[in-house]
């Protein structure tokens, strides 16, 4: 009964303890880092500088996403980098070329914008686009977006509810923001 009594106790400290590290994080604007996820098999490094991934023409719907990049406490972040690709509205990746792979930076406020279409599925995987981030000076940050209302999204392994875009009522465009490591650890 003691050593129940003493379980307890010390459950009681570490809880008090860990609210207030969120209460102390919490008001100092601290962020959690946006959620890293597997780069899968088809990147490829040195894509061509671009906010719009979309050729004239290619099938697919088309979509503006943009967002802000911040870091954990809460700041945007100028010069962030940003490397997407995705598959095409058909589903297919460029594995010879760099359709449908760009890379940006960040404004001076922490925004960025980019054009492309709705990637198409392929097997085994819910719509989504990939992307690297990096604060300047910092370390990358490999993870994806995903798209609401995929009846895919439930049974793909790798979907996190965290970062699915939030779509404008028209569908045009959608935001997500997301949140880096500002310095290299
Ligand atoms: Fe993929």
């Amino acid at each position: 009964m003691a050593m129940r009594a003493g379980l307890s106790f010390h459950r009681a400290v570490l809880c008090a303890v860990f609210g207030l590290v969120s209460w102390a994080l919490a008001a100092q604007g601290a962020r959690v880092p946006t959620v890293s996820l597997t780069e899968g098999p088809f990147y490829k490094a040195g894509s061509p500088e671009r906010a719009d991934l979309a050729p004239t023409g290619t099938p697919g719907r088309l979509v503006t996403i943009s967002g802000t990049v911040y870091d954990q406490s809460s700041r945007p972040v100028p010069g962030a980098w940003l490397d997407f690709w995705q598959a095409d509205g058909a589903g297919s990746y460029d594995a010879s070329g760099f359709r449908f792979r760009g890379h940006l930076f960040a404004h001076s406020s922490g925004r960025y914008r980019l054009s492309t279409v709705i990637p198409g599925e392929y097997p085994g995987r819910t719509p989504h686009i990939h992307v690297k981030l990096r604060a300047p000076g910092g370390n990358v940050l490999t993870t994806q977006i995903f798209f609401p209302g995929n009846a895919r999204n439930d049974t793909d392994p790798v979907f996190d509810r965290s970062l699915v875009v939030t779509m404008s009522p028209d569908g045009a465009s959608g935001r997500i923001d997301f949140v880096i490591p500002a310095r290299r650890l």
